[in-house]
Parts: structure tokens; sequence; C-alpha cells
């Protein structure tokens, strides 16, 4: 199929669940993409923080086609040696006794979601079911992930949903004291929200959390699929707060663009799980967890987090000079970087794409920055040039479009 017949083929032929614009990129290489036409994209956005090692890592596409020719797939009724060499480093790196493999972020909610009621039950009785989550959190789109995210657009036209949640205003200890009970089951947080605006939950509400959780026998669960594995400048994003949770669940970088899920948690929550309780066709399958062992050895090379934690510093420091009345504020941490202007930020991302830099959003109005862990400096630079020449573009009235 030609390039330009893509966007005519995606709106005849796709479910319309995504407005996309018309560019067809043809071929990536570290955190530059191009497109069909030759054109050049410097890519602040990584597929939504998942190619950390940036597009077509040499190494990483070397592991995928070794493994390719070797062992593909297996299912989850054979071992395979992979994801055994993978569970290794999540648990020797993490709080963690033991892994639970899927296939995507909402799957590694779902897992933990139903590995918190099985533990429930099993431990105190049937009605300890009720669950807590943040206002702006964001879990996924699959019917029990989408009942711990917030987002009433999102969920609205599914109901009902899993019954039993309680939002909360993120970083409001008081609030949460109020709806946590002993019929508690969970509380799920993103460390540091993403798709909800690259919103940090600070160590001393974390801690907060986990005391409340203790004082209930609540689990603590941090979803780490977009914040986790170095996206911070730490292994963990939840690494700094020295506060530990129960289960924690990752996916988007894990395998450097592939589909996985990991759901880590305690042996103290293993041990309410038997054998036909969950499962997974294609998780953790030879393929996807080589790659991920591979981006796992890279994330925790020596330097790499270091630089992460130099150029997130830099960057954020860069966005606040940036001349625009419509910025707020610049938050997040690492390479998870959030601007918060105070009107819808659309403009400024299609523009921005037409003059060669790849930058989404997090909610309407916060532009969301979030490179491949690898991104050299002098990519920043340039990706910031870019931005700076195109901020005029939200003066424009009706700009809100
Ligand atoms: C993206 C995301 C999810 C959902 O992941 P999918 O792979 O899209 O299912 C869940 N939690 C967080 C924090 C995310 O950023």
């Amino acid at each position: 199929m030609e390039a330009d017949q893509v966007p005519g083929a995606a709106s005849r032929l796709l479910v319309p669940t995504y407005r996309r614009p018309d560019v067809v990129f043809a071929r990536g290489q570290g955190s530059t993409l191009f497109d069909a036409g030759g054109n050049k994209y410097i890519d602040f956005a990584a597929g939504i923080a998942v190619t950390a090692l940036g597009h077509s890592d040499p190494g990483w596409a070397a592991v995928l086609a070794d493994q390719a020719g070797t062992l593909d797939h297996v299912s989850n009724l054979f071992h395979s040696v992979p994801q055994l060499v993978l569970a290794e480093k999540l648990i020797q790196a993490s709080f963690a006794d033991r892994v639970f493999f899927s296939n995507s972020g909402s799957e590694a909610n779902e897992a933990a979601l139903k590995f918190a009621r099985k533990w429930a039950r099993m431990n105190h009785g049937d009605d300890k079911t009720h669950l807590v989550a943040f206002e702006h959190g964001f879990h996924g789109r699959t019917m029990g992930a989408l009942s711990l995210t917030e987002k009433a657009r999102y969920r609205e036209p599914f109901a009902p949903l899993v019954p039993g949640v309680s939002f909360v205003p993120l970083n409001d200890l008081e609030a949460v004291r109020r709806v946590v009970n002993d019929q508690t089951c969970a509380v799920f947080i993103e460390p540091l929200q993403g798709e909800g605006g690259v919103r940090p939950a600070p160590a001393s509400f974390l801690r907060g959390l986990r005391e409340l959780c203790d004082m209930h026998g609540a689990l603590l669960v941090f979803d780490e699929v977009q914040c986790g594995l170095g996206r911070t400048g730490s292994l963990w994003a939840h690494q700094a707060s020295g506060v530990v949770p129960d289960i924690m669940t990752l996916a988007k970088p894990l395998a450097g663009g592939l589909p996985i899920g990991a759901t880590l948690v305690t042996e103290e929550v293993a041990r309410s799980i038997e054998v036909g309780d969950h499962g997974s066709t294609f998780g953790g399958g030879p393929l996807v967890c080589r790659a991920a062992c591979y981006v796992f050895d890279r994330i925790n090379q020596i330097g790499l987090l270091d630089d992460v934690v130099e150029k997130g510093r830099r960057l954020r420091a860069q966005l606040a000079e940036l001349p625009s009345d419509h910025i707020l504020e610049v938050r997040g941490e690492g390479l998870l970087i959030g601007v918060e202007f105070s009107r819808p930020v659309k403009p400024l991302t299609e523009h921005a794409l037409r003059q060669g830099l790849i930058v989404i959003n997090a909610g309407d109005n916060v532009l969301r920055i979030c490179p491949p862990l690898t991104i050299e400096q002098s990519e920043i630079d340039a990706g910031m040039s870019i931005l700076a020449e195109c901020l005029d573009v939200l003066d424009v009235v009706g700009s809100e479009g």
C-alpha cells in the first residue's frame, strides 16, 4: 500500500478509536523517525514512553532476530528459558518475590486486580472488595482496569463497571483516610501519573498510603506501567520514596516496543493464587522476554540512569525558559515531563509535527515530553528549538479549536 493511501484506508477499515494525523512513518532510528516522503522527525514521545532505547536499536534487533530464529512461542502450558531469566532480573531488582507475565499495561493491572481480590478473599473473607484509585489516574481501558480509571469520558459509555471503587483527589491524604476502611482490598496509584497530566505523588503521600493500607490490611499497588523502568531517572519511580508496594505493574518500555505486561507481587500475595486462577496464551513468550532482558540490562548499564536524571534536569530548565505567556507549570521527573498550559495544546502538537517534532499531550492542557531514554543532548536541543518556534500557534485567537 502506498503511503498516501494509508489515511483513507484507516478511516475505511479501522474501528474509529483513534484520530491520527496524516503522517505515515516508514522508518525509525534512535530518537528519529522518518515518514514515507523521507522527512525527519525528532521523537519526544517514544510511542508513549515505550521505545526506551530508541527505534530499531541494533542490539535489540539482533537479539530479536536470534530469538525469532530459535524459539518463538510455546504458550504457558510449557516452560521457556527467557521468561525465567527475565523474572529473575525483575525480582532481584525489586521488592517482589514472584511475577506474572501478560501483554499490556491494562492486562498487568487486570492481573493485579484479580490477585488483590483473591488475596483478600483467601485471607479476610468475601466482603473485602472495596478499591481506591485516584483522580486523573490512568490504569487502562479493559473493563477491570477501566474501573480504576477515573476519567468519566472513558468510563461512562461502558457502565456498569467493577463496583466499589472510590476515586480520591491525588495527594489528599485526609480524603484517602475518609474512604479507606477494613473492607478495602487495594489502593492503586501511579507514583507519577502519566496520561492524567504528569502529576507526581510526593514521598510523604506514598508513605501515608502505605500506613493506611497497613492499618486496614489493604494491598498497595503501584502502577509503574509508564513511570517505571528508568523513566524518572531511577529504576522504579517509587524508589526514592522508600515505600514498598505489595504489587507493581509494568509494561510500556519493558520489551522496548513489543507488547508485554508484568505484575510483580510479594510471596504473601502469590500464596493466595492457585493453578487456573489466571492465565495468558501469549504472556511471557520467548520472543518478548528475550527482548525485555536486553532492554532491562541496557537500562541498568552504568551511567544510563544518571544520564536520564541529567538530561531531564536540563530539559526542564530549558522548558521553564520558553517564552510563552500560556505556560503555567513545568513538572515531572527524569524524562517524563509535563508542561501545563492555560489552554489546549492540540494546536501546538499538530504544528510541531508539521515542523518535524513529535510531541504528545497528557490531558487537554498538558504537553507531555517522554523521549527515548537514550536521546542525545543535541537531539533534545534540536527538538527544543522546533518547540520554541511553534509556541506562537497558541497565541492565535480561537486556537482552542
Ligand atoms: C498506558 C498505561 C496503561 C495501559 O497500558 P496498555 O498497554 O495501553 O494497556 C496502564 N497504566 C498506565 C500508568 C499507563 O500509562
